[in-house]
């Protein structure tokens, strides 16, 4: 076992700010310590994944690195007794593939406590096809079923809906009950937003004419943004009264231009989503509606399976806003 040496996607810098990806042999034991040694199956991409390997600032510190922020497959071993050798189990977020060798390798060594047990009713593959984006999403519905959003109060907008966290999004939206109204750049692909669960389907453009007002006209009981900026904004104005956001990523800006209006006349709250560092009990509790109640079958059915070697395309198209739905990279 100690010289074992398996596949992984290792991204060099080669000169100052130029990063190749190549697929190399890597040794178990150059892995850094942690009491859970897994043999991944599958991975995910997802943004942060795409940012890691083109090398762009702000993920990763430190190459070489392998990528991955998510990853499942088979306990190996795990020196505190938390899993059973054989166990299947998850790991998504906290410090993988950010600057502990992530996913894209084919085992990883993490802290245990970053290990979820797989719920019975999802596979390796399917628990990837959902992956971060999935958890993401998720813990974005559990935030607004927390602030008391009903399905019955109104309709759901998704932002970046074409994208892993929004069509995600939209799909449990739907399971769950919720009318979805879901805005993309890509009205070309109104029929898959539909199919996922979407009611109605919106331009970005549309939906951000006019909106520089302080207010718009009411109209989400809840929105899920994963874009940002101007968006967010547009999302927050138009926000019902008592309306509940939630914002998790910057697809398109990290800024957010607005003023208090929404949130002093109408109570509208904004709530921050995080699935990297988020308590253990909310995780496992996603997970599990993930696999049962929430178990987004579209998106498991549509999502795209590929071996490292195909991801280099992926990365490029996902900066530039163009993927759609969800990308399984398998590791067997
Ligand atoms: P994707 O690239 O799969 O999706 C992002 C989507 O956002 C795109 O498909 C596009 O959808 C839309 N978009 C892209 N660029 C712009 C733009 N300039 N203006 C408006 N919309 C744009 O990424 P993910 O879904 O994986 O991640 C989305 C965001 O969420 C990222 O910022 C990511 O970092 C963040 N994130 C945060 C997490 C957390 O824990 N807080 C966890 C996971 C992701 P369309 O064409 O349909 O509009």
């Amino acid at each position: 076992m100690a010289a074992e040496l398996f596949d992984a996607l290792v991204v060099e810098e080669e000169a100052p700010g130029t990063f190749t990806r190549q697929i190399k042999k890597r040794s178990i034991d150059e892995l850094p310590p942690g009491e859970l040694l897994v043999r991944v199956r599958s991975s995910s991409l997802n943004y942060k994944d795409a940012l890691s390997a083109l090398g762009r600032p702000g993920v990763t510190k430190n190459y070489p690195h392998t990528p991955g922020i998510d990853a499942a497959g088979e306990v190996v071993s795990c020196a505190d007794g938390a899993f059973r050798e054989g166990e299947k189990v998850i790991v998504t977020g906290y410090d993988l593939g950010m600057n502990t060798p992530g996913g894209y390798g084919q085992y990883i060594r993490v802290p245990s406590a970053w290990g979820v047990r797989l719920p019975e009713a999802l596979s390796l593959k399917e628990s990837m096809a959902l992956g971060t984006a999935g958890l993401t999403a998720g813990l974005s519905l559990q935030k607004l079923v927390q602030a008391g959003v009903r399905p019955e109060h109104g309709e759901i907008l998704v932002t970046g809906a074409t994208g892993g966290v929004g069509s995600v999004a939209v799909a449990i939206l739907s399971q769950a009950g919720y009318q979805v109204v879901a805005v993309t750049g890509k009205i070309e692909e109104t029929e898959y937003l539909t199919g996922l669960g979407a009611r109605q389907v919106l331009s970005r453009e549309a939906f951000l004419q006019n909106s520089d007002r302080p207010l718009l006209k009411e109209r989400w009981a809840g929105v899920i943004d994963v874009v940002g900026g101007p968006m967010l904004a547009a999302a927050i104005k138009s926000a019902s009264y008592g309306g509940v956001v939630t914002c998790c990523g910057l697809a398109g800006s990290a800024e957010l231009p607005l003023n208090v209006f929404p949130f002093i006349l109408r109570g509208v709250s904004l709530l921050g989503v995080d699935s990297a560092q988020c308590p253990s009990a909310a995780r496992n509790e996603v997970w599990q509606l993930l696999a049962s109640d929430w178990k987004p079958q579209r998106i498991l059915a549509q999502a795209q399976e590929v071996p490292l070697a195909e991801l280099e395309e992926r990365f490029h198209a996902m900066l530039k806003g163009e993927s759609r739905g969800r990308t399984v990279v398998n590791l067997d």
